[in-house]
């Protein structure tokens, strides 16, 4: 019941920092917050996000 659990890089056991990263997707650009490994650099993108973005994209790429 969200108290606050924070996610881990696998790796490297640390918390994950937010992070405004840019994404190619099918040819769209987009830019997005995601979390972040501050060590290894690993992204972790939350299915949910994902799902929306991409199924935005790929509308647009439809209505064409
Ligand atoms: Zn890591």
């Amino acid at each position: 019941m969200g108290d606050g659990k924070k996610l881990t890089c696998g790796a490297c056991c640390i918390p994950l920092t937010e992070e405004k990263t840019h994404f190619s997707y099918l040819g769209h650009a987009f830019s997005t917050t995601v979390l972040r490994c501050p060590s290894c650099g690993q992204v972790f993108i939350p299915e949910e996000l994902a799902r929306g973005r991409m199924a935005e994209v790929e509308q647009t790429l439809e209505d064409k």
